[in-house]
């Protein structure tokens, strides 16, 4: 192995994607069909990242009926091996967010789709993780008070309409219903960026609806009520 084939581009979990990394270790697996003419492989690479150190493993694996097909920039059909990687640890984990245990106080239930969403990312479960934001969306309009049995883009109108979400949020959250449905419905897989994106407003959402929303409640009954000066006592406040 060359200097230059030892290095090569990974998602380091620390740096994100598209860093040098130094293959410290491979392993190539090769596969044949012996009745019919489709072959496999899958290199496994311990990667350390060029940046930070981090070791991590990237695991690349191509299939031969997998092919993009495209047209050069002279017009010319060409067709390559689509290389479907994974990682770990998955690039997709991310911290639970500090209030995430007083949502079981809100909804169960919202907790526990959310609960799953987070396990998926830690798993690199693209598809399934963008599909269980949706869910966990739809929960989380349903406790707003919106009619489940309503379109997507039926809900978003009626939060807008109430004042709980904003324009450019609502045009954002409208990404997050047709990834959920492509994901759902066309084999689509989101990037990592996609879905930290997603995984952003869904928890903006629900940390703003659910846990904020409750706190300013609870400290409305903590400010003391305004004081004001009685014109026949000239020096006692009391309160009203
Ligand atoms: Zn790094």
């Amino acid at each position: 192995m060359s200097a230059t084939e030892s290095i090569i581009k990974g998602h380091c979990p620390e740096c994100g994607a598209g860093k040098n990394a130094d293959i410290v270790a491979a392993y190539k697996h090769s596969w044949q069909d012996d009745e019919h003419p489709i072959w496999g492989q899958v290199d496994y690479r311990i990667l350390k990242c060029r940046g930070c150190d981090r070791i991590y493993v990237q695991r690349a694996e191509v299939f031969s009926e997998d092919l993009n097909y495209y047209y050069d920039a002279a017009g010319e059909p060409q067709e390559e091996y689509n290389v479907d990687y994974s990682y770990w640890p998955s690039p997709l984990k991310r911290a639970r967010p500090s209030w995430f245990d007083e949502l079981f106080a809100v909804d169960a239930s919202l907790h526990c789709i959310l609960n799953e969403v987070y396990s998926g990312l830690d798993g690199d479960l693209a598809v399934l993780s963008a599909t269980g934001m949706r869910t966990a969306f739809d929960r989380a309009t349903e406790l707003l008070g919106v009619d489940p049995a309503k379109t997507f883009q039926q809900k978003l109108n009626d939060l807008f309409a109430a004042g709980k979400v904003g324009e450019s949020e609502k045009n954002t959250l409208a990404v997050l219903a047709d990834a959920g449905g492509a994901a759902a419905h066309r084999g689509w897989k989101p990037q990592p960026k996609q879905l930290a994106t997603m995984m952003d407003i869904v928890e903006a959402f629900c940390h703003r609806n659910f846990i904020l929303d409750g706190q300013v409640g609870k400290l409305k009954p903590q400010i003391p009520p305004k004081q004001k000066r009685r014109p026949d006592d000239g020096d006692a406040l009391s309160a009203v």
